[in-house]
């Protein structure tokens, strides 16, 4: 290094721009790059992190400023962190300084620099420490076959709900804290953190471990966040977000319920954490765990062509429990229910009964009988549901919210309908069949209003309910073991649509809530209220046979040129006038015809699914590669293409790389 030329630092900062910024830093080292910095910015100051050190730079000298602070009281990222965060920000073509910031917490993000908490937290009340039951047959042999083989690989674990797939999580985290490394373990809500907290306290209530999610305080969440990156926490459990925290000690990364749609950021940085999870498993050589009753098509496709090792997990683990007993009914428009008699039945058992609905509110649907006026949203090209107790109508996508109607306002007709059902409807319906019956609604209305999740588990547990009525919000991995009869309404909503995932959405989504019954001793039955008996997705379920059921689909998708037959990437674009996302699109679509490229095929712009949102027109512009790698190639150049179109200046767009929704 010369000793004359000053020290130039290369800072990466949080802005839409492909490129870091020079600054001076006089007495910076190589030991710095990683770490964060505050800098002048304009009229202001930006916090950045330090890409490198260079000794020259295409700036003239006198205008490079100095930099303000270098901060070294936290370690800097280290080059493993880098790897991760370049292939991120390269895959998702997303600039680097917005991939690191948007990583890093919040609290580690602000120009005053980082202050830790002052109070020293209280050391959790740890439950008394409870041993690992004997793992059966089949547990015993998942783990074993993933233990031999320290290095990289994906091991997906099929298992059917209740198989005890925790458990072999939990005794592989084991082996590799044994050898002194940390773990990663991710899963999709932060609705079931407080489960799998109690279950990891009490199997090692020594052990320094932390949970990262969104419910944490932002300074608790940097603090939490610091221990990792020291290597103080050996473990952490945490939502996607949680794929990127520093460890440098990493040997082991969990994705438990590997389906689920959570794992995919939706806005900003549009990344799988369950991708990046595996990528980050590669990067570090060491095994990676999926875990699902309900894999996705691109694992189970990875699976079934030897690229992941399939493990199963059968049957359920707790000796005597078996799978639940489906029976389709078909949709009682009158009268009583075909479920009525076993809801009874279940009742005066004292078991507990799920009644599940996917739509909050009481009705999606308000209508005049006499001229077919009908409620909608003027914001969004949706209707607007009705919430009855609140004398309300809502818009789910905008938030906007009306008076209810008394009359019509189009013909004046005083006697207005509903049509279909919500969850606070479907709760009035069950008040009059079981009066006596303790009902309790969950769905986000309702956990707005009555406060945490945590309390409504706990009175659930406690058998302080007897029906549940809820949305997905309740389908995610709970364990109520009280609980033996779950009702499924209006199921046929999703039968017909035109996304070729939603086959295996709905059959992931019905099998997880029959899942929920008879988690324990008691023998579990699934009533399914559908007007389609005879539909693939329901027979499936009907026989309990997923594995079948994914071979078809992925048959069907290799049929169709669908993933994981091949990759998509979507061109997102909206504005308020219409007229600039179309010509944005049209002339995206011509800069990328004329490149083309091996394989690739693009789509004609289309109206996105929620065509209008907030006043916000959507369009988007799909574009397919038959191989993972030209399409990347591809995508590159075209995006710095669309940073150069004047059209895209005046509207919203955003490239998505493996989209989840086309
Ligand atoms: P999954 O994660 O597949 O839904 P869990 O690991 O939560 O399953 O296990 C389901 C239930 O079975 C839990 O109550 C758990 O304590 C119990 N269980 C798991 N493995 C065993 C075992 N080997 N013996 C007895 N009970 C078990
Ligand atoms: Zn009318
Ligand atoms: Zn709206």
């Amino acid at each position: 290094m010369d000793l004359q030329s000053p020290v130039i630092v290369e800072v990466l900062l949080d802005l839409p721009l492909p490129r870091g910024f020079d600054y001076h830093a006089a007495l910076a080292t190589e030991e710095d790059v990683g770490r964060r910095v505050k800098v002048p910015w304009g009229t202001g100051q930006k916090v950045g992190v330090i890409r490198a050190l260079k000794h020259t730079s295409t700036y003239p000298a006198d205008k490079i400023k100095e930099v303000l602070e270098i901060w070294r009281d936290v370690p800097p990222l280290n080059a493993r962190d880098w790897q991760l965060l370049e292939f991120c920000s390269s895959y998702y073509h997303y600039p680097l300084g917005q991939t690191v910031l948007a990583m890093l917490p919040p609290a580690l993000r602000r120009v005053g620099g980082w202050q830790p908490p002052r109070r020293v937290r209280q050391p959790r009340k740890y439950p008394s420490q409870s041993s690992a039951p004997p793992l059966n047959e089949a547990q015993r042999s998942v783990v074993q076959a993933i233990l031999q083989q320290p290095n990289f690989a994906v091991h997906l674990i099929h298992g059917v709900t209740g198989s005890g797939k925790t458990e072999v999580y939990f005794s592989l985290i084991e082996k590799v804290l044994e050898r002194g490394r940390q773990v990663l373990l991710l899963v999709p809500e932060i609705n079931l953190t407080p489960q799998l907290e109690q279950r990891l306290a009490r199997r090692w209530p020594n052990l320094n471990w932390i949970s990262l999610h969104s419910g944490v305080s932002e300074k608790e969440r940097a603090r939490r966040w610091l221990t990792a990156q020291t290597g103080a926490a050996r473990l952490v459990l945490g939502t996607r977000l949680a794929v990127f925290t520093p460890l440098p000690e990493l040997g082991l990364i969990v994705v438990d319920e590997e389906h689920e749609a959570s794992f995919k950021q939706q806005d900003g940085l549009r990344y799988s954490a369950r991708d990046l999870a595996i990528v980050r498993a590669r990067q570090g050589e060491f095994p990676i765990i999926l875990g699902s009753a309900t894999p996705t098509l691109e694992s189970w496709h990875n699976a079934r062509t030897g690229r992941y090792q399939l493990h199963h997990l059968r049957e359920r683990a707790v000796p005597g429990a078996c799978l639940p007993q489906l029976t389709l009914a078909p949709t009682m428009q009158e009268g009583l229910p075909h479920w009525a008699t076993v809801l009874h039945e279940t009742l005066s058992r004292g078991e507990q009964v799920l009644v599940f609905i996917n739509r909050r509110g009481y009705a999606p649907v308000l209508y005049c009988p006499n001229c077919g006026w009908q409620a909608a949203c003027p914001r969004c090209s949706v209707r607007l549901v009705v919430h009855r107790r609140t004398r309300q109508l809502r818009c789910h996508h905008c938030g906007l919210e009306q008076v209810l109607h008394e009359s019509c306002p189009s013909c004046g007709n005083v006697h207005m309908e509903t049509r279909g059902e919500g969850t606070q409807q479907v709760e009035e319906r069950l008040r009059n069949y079981c009066p006596s019956a303790r009902l309790l609604r969950l769905d986000s209305d309702s956990l707005a209003l009555k406060g945490s999740w945590e309390r409504a588990r706990e009175q659930i547990l406690d058998h302080q309910v007897d029906i549940l009525v809820g949305t997905q919000l309740l389908v995610k991995g709970h364990d109520f073991p009280d609980l033996s009869l779950v009702v499924v309404l209006n199921a046929d909503q999703s039968l017909f649509s035109s996304d070729f995932r939603a086959s295996e959405r709905l059959y992931a989504q019905l099998l997880q809530v029959a899942g929920r019954a008879g988690r324990a001793e008691k023998a579990g039955q699934v009533w399914i209220e559908t007007d389609y008996p005879g539909h693939p997705v329901l027979l499936a379920l009907m026989q309990h046979e997923t594995e079948n059921f994914l071979d078809q689909e992925l048959a069907l998708r290799r049929q169709m040129g669908w993933p994981p037959f091949n990759y998509l990437a979507i061109l997102r674009a909206e504005a308020r006038d219409v007229g600039k996302v179309t010509v944005f699109l049209e002339e995206a679509r011509q800069k990328a015809l004329t490149r083309g490229g091996e394989g690739i095929c693009i789509f004609d712009p289309v109206p996105s699914t929620l065509a209008r949102k907030a006043g916000f027109h959507r369009w988007q512009l799909l574009v397919q590669g038959a191989h993972r790698a030209s399409l990347q190639v591809f995508l590159a150049s075209w995006v710095d293409e669309l940073r150069a179109l004047r059209s895209g200046r005046s509207i919203h767009w955003v490239l998505e790389v493996d989209p989840w929704d086309c």
